[in-house]
């Protein structure tokens, strides 16, 4: 019906029918009176969803070759903005400053190329999300959810966890996508903390986490060889480890400690 192609390099695969898109809003118990924050509507398959029970959905597109179709399938609801533009470009705090709500929720089937650094973009705008859900790649999935002494644990783990209590809600097989993927995807729900740990300074915490993990065989005495082994020491050993533990041993309380003391 529509000349459209599907773009490779925008992540694009869209959601074949309504069950998914039905599930996932569901599983979003999304309360009255929500902005609701999409990221890649595509043809409409989630956004029409919820639409129906968000106060108001703000939708970013890059391509704008979906103008037509977002439209048309949109064209019964009054409650959808879509703004045609690359979501990582875009000052989110001042294109949501014009809504007036009680609840703000990022709901997507995200591009997956750039998983990561769409998160990273909604943590550093400083907006208060009251939570995510997202489907992200399945391995994504596992890496955002482990647990420390697994092999998928790492620094975006430990970040992503500082913020929000992240839970898988369920699997969705490659067959639901066209085109279909060379992968199977997760829908994750991550909730924002209701009391983040207290940290003196955030982007040093950042960092601490990056060099912990940054060579994934190195232990915490060489990757952490710029800084005071000293004090990091006194709280490894307070907490049961030492200077030859590896990062992905720590849960992230102890990063916490690590940053504030190297900090205070
Ligand atoms: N929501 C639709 C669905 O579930 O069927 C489409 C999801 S598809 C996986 C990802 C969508 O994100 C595509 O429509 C793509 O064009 C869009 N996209 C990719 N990169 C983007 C970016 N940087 N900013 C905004 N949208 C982007």
């Amino acid at each position: 019906m529509y000349d459209f192609r599907f773009k490779k390099k925008f992540g694009q695969n869209f959601l074949k029918d309504d069950s998914i898109p039905n599930k996932i809003v569901s599983f979003s118990n999304i309360p009255n009176n929500t902005l609701v924050i999409e990221i890649g509507p595509g043809a409409a398959a989630l956004t029409s969803k919820l639409a129906l029970k968000a106060k108001q959905v703000l939708a970013y597109e890059i391509d704008n070759s979906l103008e037509d179709i977002l439209y048309e399938k949109l064209s019964s609801f009054d409650n959808v903005d879509i703004i045609f533009d690359d979501f990582l470009n875009r000052d989110i705090s001042l294109d949501i400053s014009k809504y007036s709500y009680d609840h703000l929720y990022v709901i997507a089937n995200l591009p997956y190329y750039i998983t990561t650094p769409i998160l990273m973009k909604i943590i550093d705008s400083g907006i208060v999300v009251d939570k995510v859900v997202i489907m992200v790649q399945k391995e994504v999935g596992d890496r955002f959810c482990a647990k420390p002494k697994t092999r998928d644990y790492g620094s975006i783990t430990v970040f992503l966890n500082y913020f929000f209590d992240i839970k898988k809600l369920f699997i969705v097989n490659r067959h639901c996508f066209v085109p279909q993927p060379n992968v199977d995807s997760v829908v994750l729900s991550l909730e924002r903390k209701n009391s983040l740990l207290p940290l003196n300074n955030f982007s040093f915490f950042s960092e601490i986490i990056r060099s912990s993990f940054q060579y994934k065989r190195k232990n915490l005495k060489n990757n952490l060889k710029n800084y005071d082994l000293a004090k990091i020491e006194d709280i490894l050993i307070s907490h049961g480890y030492s200077l030859s533990a590896r990062a992905e041993e720590l849960p992230l309380e102890v990063f916490v400690e690590i940053s504030n003391k190297l900090n205070d």
